[in-house]
């Protein structure tokens, strides 16, 4: 926790990014925000680590503010370069989410970087969802007349009940990589994902894949409609710099 403290005063965070494909058109149309944090004696420690204590200790609701705010500032940046409908997409914790206050940080944050709500992207967990299922609904609501997009992050895998699918206003599903990793070799692991496909298309959902590592299992997404990608056979979580030459390499989406 002191660790943590000391982290966000002393600039210890940083963003990476990691490009997101369309599967029909094969053009870079969005980014994931995921966060490190590279200690004073250059220790780097991954976020599974970390965020359990941030949440734990309350302190995730400024650091949470703080990656709302940076990825929204880059990414208007990019989108002042050129790439105009670049979609950013940040993490929520349970925590932030039941802060009666995220709507109003969302606000400001928007202002602040004068960043289009329609580009900005917020992933939700099932679980987190399914707790306080009804006050949830406000705020989702709220956050959608912002015109932000919402999307369930690891879909499958939460303990949950299916018909937040239709009572909730989420725009975009994210199969787990537990599923996308054994697709080739597990039939049951294709079967589960052509039905997600199927039914979220029914629901008017996109979907996207995560954890893509190989040729064989983007054919299969492609083949069987998969919106968009994410993965290490993509784009690995880059930095700014990085991410900037990717966009300047083309693949831009206007
Ligand atoms: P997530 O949101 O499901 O993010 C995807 C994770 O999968 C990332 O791990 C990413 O680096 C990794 N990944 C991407 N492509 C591949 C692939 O092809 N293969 C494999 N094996 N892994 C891949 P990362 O960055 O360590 O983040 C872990 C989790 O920490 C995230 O899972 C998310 O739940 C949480 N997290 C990250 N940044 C934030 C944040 O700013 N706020 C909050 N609340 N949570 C965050
Ligand atoms: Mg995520
Ligand atoms: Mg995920």
């Amino acid at each position: 926790e002191k660790g943590l403290r000391r982290a966000l005063h002393q600039q210890e965070f940083h963003l990476l990014y990691q490009p997101q494909y369309d599967l029909q058109t094969g053009s870079l149309v969005g980014a994931e925000a995921l966060l490190r944090w590279r200690t004073q004696d250059h220790e780097l420690i991954s976020p599974d680590r970390f965020i359990p204590i941030a949440e734990k200790t309350g302190l995730i609701g400024p650091i949470g503010e703080w990656v709302l705010h940076t990825a929204c500032q880059q990414t208007k940046k990019w989108h002042e370069a050129g790439a105009h409908s670049l979609r950013i997409a940040v993490n929520l914790s349970a925590y932030q989410f039941q802060r009666t206050d995220l709507v109003d940080t969302v606000d400001l944050v928007l202002k602040e970087t004068g960043m289009e709500g329609n580009c900005l992207e917020l992933e939700l967990t099932e679980s987190l969802l399914m707790d306080h299922a009804e006050t949830n609904i406000l705020t989702l609501t709220d956050l959608k007349v912002r015109n932000i997009v919402l999307s369930i992050d690891d879909f499958g895998t939460g303990y949950s009940s299916l018909s937040y699918l239709k009572n909730f206003p989420v725009d975009r599903i994210k199969i787990d990589q537990s599923f996308v990793k054994h697709l080739t070799e597990r039939p049951s692991d294709a079967s589960i994902i052509k039905a997600i496909i199927a039914m979220a298309h029914s629901l008017k959902l996109k979907v996207v894949a995560e954890g893509v590592e190989t040729e064989e299992q983007l054919e299969f997404l492609k083949r069987h409609n998969c919106d968009e990608a994410q993965g290490y056979y993509l784009g690995r979580p880059m930095d700014t710099a990085a991410f900037c030459t990717l966009l300047e390499q083309g693949g831009i989406s206007t």
